[in-house]
């Protein structure tokens, strides 16, 4: 049996550094800690910080007191504020690159542009984008909803960091037809396109795929989405104990990938448990 495991698997960059900033805070603020909404979109790592002493809170009303920690998404105008005025010791983990996105929605905006975020709209990281600019903002996370949009004067695109460049690529392409102006800025995370084109690659050579992650993490389902389309035989789990054998046997070439935020540990359980059961079943 093969197994091919994906490099791009597991933890980006700002996944990372958020998880670092909670451990260190954890050290240091042993009383009071609490990230504003889960940190990561990953259960498991999540409750690893709960017992370590850092809690989950989902409303700033719900913090009296002590250090909050913004989440790698970023945070709305709203809750920074809020989180001000409370004097809340603030641990900002919001990814450098997610501060981009925000920087550039918030540049089309003030030279004039209607802004479109390709993105999911209830996703934190969107929400917190959209969250500066007041009006002349839309969503879409799909085609069908740009073709009952518009027309505009000005149109300025950004992307959700961790959206698939082609469906960004195909919304650019429609957007050309609906507006005078377009000026768009690519926000798409290079960590996500890396791993994207990896899972492509592996999904082409493998006749099963499984891909670890978060059943609550955007970018894990949409990884699982993009393999699916090119190997029928994905499936997306969270942990090593959905892993159900029948998906295995009879299968010489399998591939592994995970998402942006899912665990080394949870990765390497996985891993392992593929090859102990096609050792065994040979
Ligand atoms: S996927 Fe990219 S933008 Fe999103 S947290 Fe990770 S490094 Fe930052």
């Amino acid at each position: 049996m093969k197994l091919l495991v994906a490099k791009s698997a597991g933890f980006c960059f700002g996944v990372k550094r958020a998880m670092d900033m909670a451990l260190e805070a954890a050290k240091k603020y042993p009383k009071d800690l609490c990230t504003l909404g889960p940190l990561i979109h990953n259960p498991q790592a999540v409750k690893f910080l709960e017992q370590l002493g850092v809690k989950v809170k989902n409303r700033l009303e719900n913090i009296p007191r002590g250090t909050v920690i913004f989440r790698s998404h970023g945070v709305s105008l709203k809750d920074l504020k809020k989180a001000r005025e409370k004097k809340l010791h603030i641990i900002d983990a919001t990814c450098p690159i997610v501060k981009k996105a925000q920087y550039f929605a918030k540049f089309l905006y003030r030279h004039g542009y209607t802004v479109l975020i390709v993105g999911d709209p209830h996703h934190p990281e969107v929400e917190a984008i959209q969250s500066d600019i007041k009006d002349r903002v839309e969503v879409v996370e799909n085609v069908e909803t740009i073709q009952r949009l518009g027309p505009w004067e000005k149109l300025g695109i950004v992307a959700q960091t961790t959206q698939s460049f082609h469906l960004f690529k195909e919304i650019v392409t429609i957007s050309l037809e609906k507006a005078k102006e377009v000026r768009v800025f690519n926000t798409i995370c290079q960590a996500t396109t890396i791993r994207q084109k990896e899972a492509v690659e592996i999904a082409k050579k493998v006749e099963c795929m499984i891909v670890v992650g978060g059943k609550n993490s955007g970018n894990t389902q949409r990884l699982a989405g993009i393999c699916r389309e090119i190997q029928p035989n994905t499936y997306h789990i969270e942990t090593v104990k959905e892993l159900n054998p029948k998906w295995l046997a009879k299968r010489e070439k399998i591939g592994l990938t995970a998402g942006a935020s899912t665990p080394l540990w949870t990765i390497k359980e996985v891993e392992e448990r593929i090859r102990t059961f096609k050792s065994r079943n040979h």
